[in-house]
């Protein structure tokens, strides 16, 4: 199945409530991005669903919530300071800053489509070998030598290449120092390490052993495109796993077959996953991995899955000159644990989550349906409850039957415009279940059940509607998936 194009998916996301641009009234604000009432809904309800599923189904994993600022020489010890650039050319004649392998690719991607494949081919390994030498001035040669232009001013004005930082910064107190430089972290993984030592003891946790937390992140993204799949404020759910020094290429093949079945369990087909072995490696990892989406704009990461050796401990044990250090009683040892990592952007997964659940079906000639096929645990309302008509007593028993199931379900009541009309909105938002209350429901106190995806409609009596619906559309539906019962 082919999703639809971004702008037809950004347009319904705004629509319907689920995202806006930020600060839209000021014109917005570049690659920030607020949830509306559903999307915020549907961003909890994942939360929760991640949370839930590293937590509650691992009785090794804990959860904790750091703080977004940390000491400054956290980042000095990540080697975020040192290392978390891109390096990135300015033309001078528009202006603009482009990451360089951007560009390059760009330009490969170009030539391709004019038939030089082995031409763009081999731009591309040399690129690939220039990143990784860290080769600024080769790369600048490259650019010239290419003739790459800028894509908005059309010239090759180009300044040197420089490192640009992604962390952003800001200032503790009042007064402007170095020293009270703090930044806003740009992954939540290190609020982890640093608690290692305080998590492992206080829960009395014994290797092998994870630590989840979701939270926002932050990067000073450059190329900021493709709506909320690269944004400069976004949230992270990341897990990092403790493992014994020598089984860390065991358990990087679990974690990466266990979080890859995570999203085939939410429904998504595994034509549309991929998993991306890296060759180049981040400053921190071993092995990485990414687990890929064919999104309409190409296959792209929604999570990572890294070994990270000891890199992260060891240099803050370095840098604080504080043992963390794990005493391993089956072997009567101590070391610095390895440490296996899943990070997923709960963002991304959102934006998977809508370009696979966007449906545009031609119903009757000239009828086009569209609906939001979004896995029922995760959608924002579970169900609507709709009296046929708004007379005859029908609008009190749905108010009653609304009332008696509010505390197990999010529910919608809706009286206003055609029922046919009703169901359509429930649609567009993601809705998977419109309860009707019509006059028969008087007599018999049954109700009509109508089905999102397939349209079809069932009559149930109301006492059944609880544990139907609780089959369907709870959060544990999908847990209990994920434990195999
Ligand atoms: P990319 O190569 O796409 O920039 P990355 O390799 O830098 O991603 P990681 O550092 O591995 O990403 O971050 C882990 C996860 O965090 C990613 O898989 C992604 O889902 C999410 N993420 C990273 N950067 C962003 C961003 N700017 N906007 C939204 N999500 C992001």
């Amino acid at each position: 199945m082919q999703s639809l194009p971004l702008p037809t998916i950004i347009a319904h996301a705004k629509e319907y409530g689920f995202l806006y641009p930020s600060s839209e009234i000021y014109e917005g604000l570049q690659a920030v991005y607020d949830y509306g009432p559903y999307g915020a809904a549907l961003k909890r309800n994942i939360q929760n669903l991640w949370w839930q599923s590293m937590t509650q189904l691992h009785a090794n994993i804990v959860g904790i919530d750091s703080a977004i600022f940390m000491h400054p020489q956290t980042w000095k010890a990540s080697g975020h300071i040192d290392s978390f650039n891109d390096p990135m050319i300015d033309n001078k004649d528009s202006q603009k800053r482009y990451r360089v392998d951007s560009l390059i690719e760009e330009h490969a991607g170009q030539l391709e489509q004019q038939g030089q494949k082995k031409k763009a081919a081999d731009l591309l390994k040399v690129l690939q070998h220039l990143l990784q030498e860290q080769d600024l001035e080769g790369i600048y040669q490259l650019i010239v030598e290419e003739n790459i232009q800028c894509p908005v001013a059309k010239t090759s004005n180009w300044t040197s290449v420089r490192q640009f930082n992604l962390m952003f910064s800001t200032q503790v107190g009042a007064v402007k120092e170095e020293t009270d430089k703090l930044y806003l972290r740009p992954e939540t993984a290190q609020g982890i390490f640093v608690n290692f030592l305080n998590v492992q003891k206080s829960a009395r946790m014994k290797v092998p052993f994870g630590i989840a937390q979701m939270g926002k992140a932050f990067r000073n993204e450059i190329v900021a495109r493709q709506f909320i799949f690269r944004m400069r404020e976004f949230e992270q759910m990341e897990m990092q796993f403790f493992v014994r020094p020598g089984t860390e290429a065991y358990w990087f093949d679990y974690w990466k077959k266990q979080r890859l079945q995570w999203h085939l369990d939410l429904g998504v087909p595994d034509t549309q996953l991929s998993l991306h072995p890296h060759d180049q490696l981040a400053h921190y990892a071993q092995a990485a991995t990414d687990i890929e989406y064919a999104f309409p704009f190409g296959s792209k990461e929604i999570e990572g899955i890294h070994s990270r050796t000891d890199f992260d401990l060891k240099n803050h044990q370095n840098y604080a000159k504080k043992k963390l250090q794990y005493f391993d009683a089956e072997i009567n040892q101590s070391y610095i644990p390895y440490v296996i990592e899943t990070s997923l952007g709960c963002d991304r997964l959102i934006l998977m989550l809508l370009c696979q659940g966007l449906r545009q079906e031609t119903v009757a000639e000239g009828k086009i349906r569209t609906y939001l096929k979004l896995p029922p645990p995760l959608a924002p309302f579970k169900a609507a409850i709709l009296p046929l008509v708004k007379k005859d007593g029908l609008p009190e028993m749905a108010h009653k039957l609304t009332e008696a199931l509010r505390s197990d379900f999010a529910l919608v009541y809706e009286e206003n415009q055609s029922i046919g009309k009703r169901y359509a909105r429930q649609d567009l938002i993601g809705t998977p279940y419109c309860i009707t209350v019509d006059h028969q429901s008087l007599e018999d106190n049954t109700i009509t059940l109508r089905e999102r995806d397939s349209m079809q409609q069932q009559r149930l009596p109301i006492q059944a509607l609880r544990d139907y619906l609780y089959k369907k559309v709870a959060l544990q539906t999908i847990l209990k998936k994920l434990i195999g019962t």
